[in-house]
């Protein structure tokens, strides 16, 4: 069976403990792989090659730090078809959601950041005959990089890339659950020449490695993505030790549609933030809120686009619903749909897992879900599912509207559909999320700020803001007399 390696010191290398753990394809339910059982021994290892990386990386110029990051962004995209056929089968996402979206926005963070850093630029600020200051942005050491299962690589790069390009070096667990392509990352940056020690990825368990990297003592930065649990779990290690933190967590985030939305494309991208990946993105509007007068109407059309996904096998390209990533999620979903029976909600079509022929029997397959008739503060509609389970409620006014998108202890996206201008303007001004995006969806432009509030963490990623994260801001005050 293949084993996958660390990749320390510019090498692939065995965990010091020898031991593996199994990789499940959820396509099939059946081990494909190994992965290495890493501990805190071989997340020394890597902090040591990164620690004695970091003098030279740190002053690489910001150029040559580019150029081997565009270098790995071109090798990504040669090797989109290895790379979407390893995301699939490790995660049961569609092969062709990997081919046109993970894998590309993959080699998309590792351009951006290769060319954010070349425009990078620190503030002055003159006080007057008297003073100047300027301030010095350098990095912060040795980073540490969680990501998580439901976006392998496009999460894990979405660190690794400015966190290099910041001139920091990386000690980085990718999920447990899905690690081929963060293996195969590895072999892209050997054959990128990146030098040994700037990029180590120790795979295993969070328990493990991820707390092990958390607590490190010379690891002063963590950046996390993942649920809010870990990541209060994380904040309470690495907050006493005053590491630099940035956490990005779960989210429930409302679908707000008004009756005068432009209703054909509100439709078609509804279909898409709802069951996207299997409804596994943190961005996905998993509430659906709609104005009364087209409540029964949307209703109808939905469910029946709803019934109509094609679930199957991930590499076929007309499948639109792969397998769920795991058989304890695949469980945990079914069980939110057991309970919003019991809270009193009317399933309007899916709610139960699908047993594919032949091959596939034992895969990880849930029917799309549409849930109607429940309480905005019931625990369905409170809890972060991240299933293919989406719950409809009608609405009245914008003010109950906003109050019920607003009742959640999540506050990552939004999404909202009307034409009326004002309105769009007002709601996404009074919505507690850190992205609201109006008459669309999972649009992203790299260079703005992404994160969220409440309890969907803190800090933000993307943009120059990730630069300023991975580096720390030193000022220098020059007296003129
Ligand atoms: P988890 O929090 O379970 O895991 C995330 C990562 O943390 C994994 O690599 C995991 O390792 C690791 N980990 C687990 N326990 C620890 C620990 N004690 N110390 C350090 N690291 C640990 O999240 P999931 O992988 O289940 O991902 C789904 C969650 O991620 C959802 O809540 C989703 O909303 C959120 N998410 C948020 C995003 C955002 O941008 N805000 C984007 C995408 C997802 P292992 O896999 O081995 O357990």
């Amino acid at each position: 069976m293949y084993k996958l390696q660390n990749y320390i010191n510019g090498k692939l290398v065995d965990p010091v403990s020898k031991s593996y753990l199994d990789n499940y394809n959820p396509a099939n339910g059946k081990v494909y792989s190994l992965i290495p059982d890493s501990d805190e021994k071989d997340v020394e290892l890597a902090y040591q090659a990164a620690k004695t990386a970091f003098p030279l990386w740190s002053i690489t110029p910001k150029e040559k730090r580019s150029q081997y990051l565009l270098k790995i962004a071109a090798l990504i995209e040669k090797n989109l078809d290895k790379l979407s056929l390893a995301e699939s089968t490790d995660n049961g996402k569609p092969v062709k959601l990997a081919k046109t979206v993970d894998i590309p926005r993959a080699a998309a963070n590792f351009h951006f950041y290769g060319t954010g850093i070349l425009h990078y630029s620190a503030n002055s600020h003159s006080m007057e005959d008297t003073a100047i200051n300027y301030t010095l942005r350098q990095p912060v050491g040795v980073a540490g990089c969680i990501s998580p299962w439901n976006l392998p690589l496009y999460l894990f790069t979405w660190k690794i890339a400015p966190a290099l390009a910041a001139g920091c070096t990386v000690v980085a667990k990718p999920s447990e659950v899905t690690p081929m392509t963060a293996h195969l990352l590895s072999e892209i940056c050997i054959e990128a020449g990146l030098p040994a020690g700037v990029l180590n990825i120790v795979h295993g368990l969070g328990g493990k490695v991820g707390n092990a990297i958390v607590s490190h003592k010379h690891i002063p930065l963590i950046s996390f993505t993942g649920g809010t649990k870990t990541g209060e779990h994380i904040a309470s290690i690495a907050a006493p030790m005053f590491k630099k933190l940035s956490l990005e967590l779960g989210g429930k985030n409302p679908n707000v549609i008004f009756a005068d939305c432009d209703y054909e494309k509100m439709l078609s991208t509804t279909m898409l933030s709802s069951f996207a990946n299997q409804g596994q993105i943190c961005l996905c509007g998993s509430r659906i809120y709609v104005e009364k007068s087209i409540y029964e109407k949307f209703k109808k059309d939905f469910v029946a686009k709803t019934k109509a996904l094609v679930v199957g096998d991930p590499l076929r390209d007309d499948t639109k619903i792969g397998a769920v990533v795991s058989k304890p999620h695949q469980e945990k979903i079914l069980s939110y749909v057991e309970l919003a029976k019991k809270e009193g909600g009317t399933v309007l079509c899916g709610g139960h897992a699908i047993k594919l022929e032949g091959e596939l029997s034992e895969g990880y397959y849930i029917a799309p879900t549409v849930i109607e008739g429940l309480a905005h503060t019931c625990r369905t509609n409170q809890e972060e599912i991240f299933g293919p389970v989406v719950t409809i409620t009608p609405f009245d006014t914008e003010e109950q509207a906003l109050e019920m998108a607003n009742s959640t202890r999540y506050g990552l996206t939004s999404i909202v559909w009307t034409e009326n201008l004002t309105r769009a303007h007002r709601f996404a001004n009074n919505i507690h999320a850190g992205i609201v995006w109006i008459n669309c969806w999972l649009l992203r432009d790299l260079r703005t700020p992404f994160g969220g509030v409440k309890d969907s963490g803190v800090g933000r990623e993307g943009g120059f803001e990730a630069l300023d994260f991975f580096t720390e801001p030193k000022n220098v005050c020059i007296k003129l007399k």
